[in-house]
This record gives C-alpha cells, sequence and structure tokens, in this order.
C-alpha cells in the first residue's frame, strides 16, 4: 500500500524572495524586436500553418533576417507587401488580399491554417484583418481556417506574436464536454523533442490526458472547457491565459520549467492539481532530475560569481534570472523585463533573491548607463545592443537565441546554463 500524501508546488512552499520589492518601472525608447518575429518558431510548431504577413518591405526583410538565425527555417510564411498606391488609398487592398490569398492556397493545397498577420503599416491604413479573415475562412471552408493577429511593433514586444497568434486561435478549440474527466493542457510552443520528453514524464507520472497547445497539425486543437487545467510553458502568455479562462480553463500555478527546480516545480503543480501521490511523482521525475543535476554540475564553476545584466527583450528574463542564480550560482545586478505579469510570475518572483533589482519597461539610455556603471560579467540584450556593448568590452548574449532554442525541462537544463558560459569562455579565448 502507498502512502498517498499530496505534493505541495514550490509557490506556495515559498513565501519569501523578491515577490515584494519594488519595481523600477520605466517609459522611453525600447530597443526590442516586434511580434512578427513569432513567426519563425511558430511555422515550424504548426507544421500545417502558412503565415501570411500584410506589411511592408521592412517587415518582410525582418523576417527574413529572423529567419537567417535559424538553419532550418522552411517556406511556410511570407509578406504581401503593401506599396505606394495601397497606402495612398488608390487600390482596394482587400481585393488584392483575396487575389494573393487565393493564388498562395491554389499553389500550396498542404496548408490546413492561414494566419493573416497584421503589421505598423495594415494598422496605419487601417486594413481590417478580422472581417477579411472572416471572408476568406467563408470562402476556404472547410479545407482551410483563415485568422488573424497583429504583430504590430507599435506597442509590443517580440514574444507577444505567439501570444497574440494563440489567442486568436483558443475560440478554434472544439468544446470539452462538462462531464469529462479533466483534462491538462500544456500552454506555449515547445520544440517537439521538448513536448515529447513532457508527454513521457506526465505519462509516467500517471497524467495521460495531455494536450499540448500550440498543436502540431491545426486539426488536433485540443479540446477546452471548466475542467481543463492549464500549465503555461512560456512566461509571456497573458492574453492567451485570459482566453482560455474565459472559456472555463484553470490555470495552474507554478513556476516556468526552465532548470531543474523551476522544471520540477512545474511538473509538481501538475502533480498536485491531479492528486498523484509524491512516491509516484518522485518515481517518474527522479531519474530525469538527477541526471540534469549531475548534467549542470559541469557548468556550475564557469558561472557561479558571475555578475549578470538583464535588458528587457524576451519576458523570460524573471525565470531565467532564477534559474542562474539560485542553480548556477550567478549575481544579478538588474533583471529587466518588458512587462512584469505579477500572477504568472508570483512563483518565480518568490524564488528570486532577496534585495534583487527587477525593472519593467524600458528607457533604453538609462538603462545603459546603469549597465555600464556596475559593468557585468554578461549582459543578456537583443541584437541591437549587443554589438556596441561588446565593442565597449562588455560580454553579452543574444535574448532572441533563448527562445529559437530548446531550453525547457530536465534534459535541456544543462545546454541553457551552457548557452550563458559560453560567451564567457569566448571572451576568455579573447582576452588570452
Ligand atoms: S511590423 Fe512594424 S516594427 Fe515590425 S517589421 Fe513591420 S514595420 Fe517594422
Amino acid at each position: 500500500m502507498s502512502v498517498v500524501t499530496r505534493i505541495t508546488p514550490i509557490a506556495s512552499a515559498l513565501q519569501e524572495g523578491c515577490a515584494e520589492v519594488p519595481v523600477l518601472r520605466e517609459r522611453g525608447q525600447r530597443e526590442v524586436f516586434c511580434g512578427l518575429t513569432g513567426i519563425i518558431w511558430l511555422h515550424r510548431k504548426i507544421q500545417d500553418a502558412f503565415f501570411l504577413v500584410v506589411g511592408s518591405r521592412t517587415c518582410a526583410h525582418l523576417i527574413q533576417s529572423a529567419a537567417g538565425v535559424m538553419i532550418f527555417a522552411e517556406p511556410r510564411f511570407a509578406t504581401a507587401i503593401i506599396d505606394e498606391r495601397d497606402l495612398a488609398g488608390l487600390a482596394d487592398c482587400n481585393a488584392e488580399l483575396d487575389r494573393v490569398v487565393t493564388r498562395l492556397l491554389e499553389r500550396r493545397p498542404d496548408i490546413r491554417l492561414l494566419f493573416l498577420v497584421g503589421s505598423c503599416p495594415s494598422e496605419v491604413i487601417k486594413l481590417d484583418l478580422s472581417r477579411a479573415a472572416q471572408r476568406l475562412s467563408k470562402s476556404f471552408a472547410p479545407a482551410v481556417r483563415v485568422l488573424n493577429y497583429s504583430g504590430s511593433g507599435i506597442e509590443t514586444t517580440f514574444t507577444q506574436g505567439e501570444d497574440a497568434c494563440l489567442a486568436a486561435l483558443v475560440p478554434e478549440m472544439p468544446a470539452a464536454p462538462g462531464s469529462a474527466a479533466p483534462d491538462l493542457l500544456v500552454v506555449g510552443a515547445l520544440a517537439d523533442v521538448v513536448e515529447d520528453q513532457m508527454r513521457r514524464l506526465f505519462d509516467a507520472m500517471g497524467i495521460g490526458r495531455v494536450g499540448f497547445f500550440p498543436p502540431r497539425h491545426a486539426a488536433d486543437l485540443a479540446a477546452v472547457g471548466p475542467n481543463t487545467r492549464f500549465l503555461l510553458a512560456q512566461p509571456f502568455l497573458a492574453d492567451t491565459a485570459r482566453a482560455l479562462e474565459a472559456r472555463g480553463a484553470v490555470r495552474l500555478d507554478a513556476p516556468f520549467p526552465l532548470g531543474v527546480e523551476g522544471t520540477s516545480g512545474w511538473l509538481a503543480a501538475a502533480a498536485h492539481a491531479f492528486g498523484i501521490d509524491a512516491q509516484r511523482f518522485e518515481a517518474a521525475i527522479a531519474p530525469a532530475r538527477e541526471r540534469a543535476q549531475r548534467a549542470l554540475a559541469r557548468h556550475r564553476p564557469g558561472l557561479a560569481g558571475k555578475r549578470i545584466f538583464f535588458f528587457p527583450d524576451s519576458q523570460l528574463e524573471i525565470p531565467l534570472a532564477r534559474f542562474l542564480a539560485r542553480e548556477m550560482g550567478m549575481q544579478l545586478v538588474e533583471v529587466g523585463t518588458p512587462y512584469l505579469h505579477k500572477q504568472h510570475l508570483a512563483a518565480e518572483l518568490a524564488l528570486l533573491p532577496a534585495q534583487c533589482q527587477i525593472s519593467e519597461g524600458q528607457h533604453v539610455e538609462k538603462q545603459l548607463d546603469r549597465c555600464r556603471a556596475a559593468q557585468p560579467d554578461l549582459v543578456v540584450c537583443g541584437l541591437g545592443l549587443a554589438n556596441p556593448l561588446e565593442a565597449e568590452g562588455l560580454t553579452t548574449k543574444w535574448a532572441i537565441e533563448l527562445v529559437f532554442t530548446p531550453i525547457q525541462g530536465f534534459d535541456q537544463a544543462a545546454d541553457l546554463a551552457e548557452l550563458f558560459e559560453r560567451p564567457l569562455v569566448r571572451r576568455l579565448r579573447l582576452v588570452a
């Protein structure tokens, strides 16, 4: 007979940390990519979706350069260019868009889900992409669903593109029957390899009914309803979470699955919600957790004691800072984040070291001054800041790489540590 002990999630077990520390809020010029960037990882995740940006040549260049960071980019995105005639109101943009979409779908019968992605130019000319999506959906149903969201950079940061895309997809999810047993839904794009590892762990824990959102294929959207319990896999999905909650789903409070501690806490939140006993949970996760701890130990000497400064960029900053401080012994100089969603990050904030300096939003000049004055060992920032800071002798890590690389889960914990260790090693070699 096994002893049934309920698992206490990390969030409720810890009361200390940074949760009550004042946050420095800044507004001013920002240095971030726009939401179109999300297309780069989303088009790989949903394998029969196509992303048609309705934008300018600048948008097309942005997508191409962001895709250049990826080795395996596939042609499942494109830009319908709004030119001067459209901007001057001389052409009927809706008729042109219908023509472009019709041509695209004739050429690509493999497309099941088409996203019309809005941009700054489409918003400036007030092109109503939601009406266009409804009109085109009617024309191409049932073979193709057409949805829309905005990737515009006017008031967003680049990971919000995924949030907007997933929020647009929530109304398409079928309703779960009210009497069904609770289901677990993992929300946020994860690399397929990470998704497979997570599914194996949930299986071993005894949670068999697990959906992943977004799915790999458009037709495989999980059902959602009051019996759905969801775990966010990414900290930048505020609108998506709100849309799921409006369908009755309940968010599980948890740290994010970065590093051994974060992954354990994330899995524990699911185990707790589904009444899994402590022995079964421990047996399910112990081998992977211990393997990850051994792998992490190899990277600790290279990172422990090093001082790190985060510029606001991906919205992954708080969970990353927690991992680096608690598991790798790094010192946090400043943790900047574009937006601080205190509810979704409650478990993370409780785990950060007390007295940690958190900043929200950006005034890039003021933040650069603080960074230069602090002279940290490592700066995590966007591409636009990295080169100038390197030229000044600081060592940098591109924040965007952390979104493109599989970093979640036990088996990726050491890879995540290595991503931070690599620039430090490179700098050592350069000065040697
Ligand atoms: S959406 Fe806006 S910020 Fe993004 S590339 Fe296009 S014009 Fe630039």
